[in-house]
Formats: C-alpha cells, structure tokens, sequence
C-alpha cells in the first residue's frame, strides 16, 4: 500500500483537462491509496467557505467519495492561494485540516510537511503580505465583505503577484537553505515534503552528521504530479495528460 502526497494543482475556472485529471487521480489511484495528503494550492483561488462554484463542488464530492465511501483519509494544508479553506470545506470533502508546519508518521518514520512557502524567507515582500493576510483580524474583515468584492479583491492580488514575481531572482523565490536547516532541527526530523515552488526533486544533505532529505513536490500544470511512498520506498511521479 502507498500514501500518497501532491500539491500546486492550482485548480482554476476553465482548465478542464487540468480538472478532469484531478477528479480522475481522486477517483482511481488515490482510492487504492492509504492516505492521500494535499499539501496545499489546490485550488488557485478561494475567498471563503461560500467561494465554490460548480467546479469546486465536483472536487469537494470527489474528495467526499474518497474519504467517506473509499475510507480513504485525507489531510489538507492550506497554500497561499487556498488558505481561506475552513471548517465548512473540511466537513463537506471529508478532509482533517493540518497545520503548517505538521510532523506526521509515515511507515513509522517522522515527517514534517509544510507547504513550503513560510520557507522562501529571502523573499521579504511576500513574507510581510502573508503575515498580513493570516492576521486572525484581516480575515474577519475580509470573510465580513461581499463575495463578489473578495473574488475581485483576489483577481488584484493575483495580478499583482503576478508583476511582483516576475521580477524577482529564481534564488529570491526557492527555499532559503538555513530555514529549511532550522525547521528541520526544531520539528527533529529527518525528511520534509513541501511543495510551492513548483520545484519537484529530493534534495538529500547532512545536518551535523545526520543525513536528511527535503522533497518537494510538483506541480500540475502540464501535467500531474505525485509523491508515492510506499513500505518499500518512495519516489516522484509525473502524470501524463
Ligand atoms: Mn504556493
């Protein structure tokens, strides 16, 4: 048996063959699996728990199916396109909602899974956004507007991320090495799986003399992406479309 790990699909309106191999991932080998674990930016935009259209709603019964008919558990963290996700999205998909960072135990090893963003520490203009939208009382305010205003309210600062990141190194965006060295040295464990990058690959390094390795997950825009860990051993997968 496998547990399964993906993250950055970036579910949004419109992409049908992107939706459609999601729903199909969902419906067939994540209903085989032990578990399956979203580590964040699943959906590309959500402005609250009154955010899904038709679209989302096919995902949310997909993700229904799979925990409540399948018995497949299913852990959600939220990204930093999803993290409005709450309580009504984890009770109609049937995911548990993780913190991040988590340390879960997969086959009997500890492993810290973070989406990954909170360590792309040399990028400081995104840090002091992501401080200011996870601030308990900017979210108050923010879920209290119009979902109309908070959907264009999001479109703007999409667009702006857009023009932010355009301009920034490829080093500024990836992880910033000694934050990943310090997560993994408080958490003490020896693997982490993050996603947010978009830059899949295992990454293996010592700290001390401790042998430790950083995996990060794929994202899903030409085509899907998979960690598949087994009893047997683990390994990054694409997913044709
Ligand atoms: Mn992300």
């Amino acid at each position: 048996m496998t547990t399964l790990f993906i993250s950055d699909l970036h579910l949004d309106t419109g992409q049908t063959a992107l939706w459609d191999q999601c729903l199909d991932f969902l419906r067939t080998e994540a209903s085989q699996a032990d578990a399956l674990y979203i580590l964040g930016d699943l959906f590309e935009s959500w402005v609250g728990d009154d955010d899904p259209g038709a679209e989302k709603h096919r995902v949310i019964n997909a993700l229904h199916v799979l925990t409540r008919d399948r018995q497949v558990p299913c852990y959600f963290m939220r990204g930093n396109r999803d993290f409005l996700a709450g309580d009504v999205f984890a009770a109609h998909s049937g995911c548990t909602l993780l913190d991040d960072p988590t340390v879960v135990e997969i086959y009997g090893q500890p492993v810290l899974l973070m989406h990954g963003d909170t360590l792309c520490t040399d990028d400081v203009d995104y840090q002091e956004f992501r401080a200011l939208v996870r601030d308990p009382m900017w979210q108050q305010n923010f879920l209290a507007m119009s979902l109309e205003h908070r959907q264009a309210m999001a479109r703007k600062a999409r667009d702006a991320s857009r023009t932010q990141t355009a301009g920034k190194s490829n080093e500024i965006m990836d992880v910033n090495q000694e934050s990943v060295v310090e997560a993994m040295k408080t958490h003490k464990v020896r693997t982490l799986i993050h996603g947010h990058t978009h830059r899949p690959g295992v990454h293996e390094f010592q700290i001390g003399n401790t042998k430790v390795r950083r995996i990060v997950l794929g994202d899903w825009r030409e085509r899907g992406s998979v960690l598949r860990w087994s009893t047997v051993g683990l390994g990054l997968a694409t997913l044709p479309r």
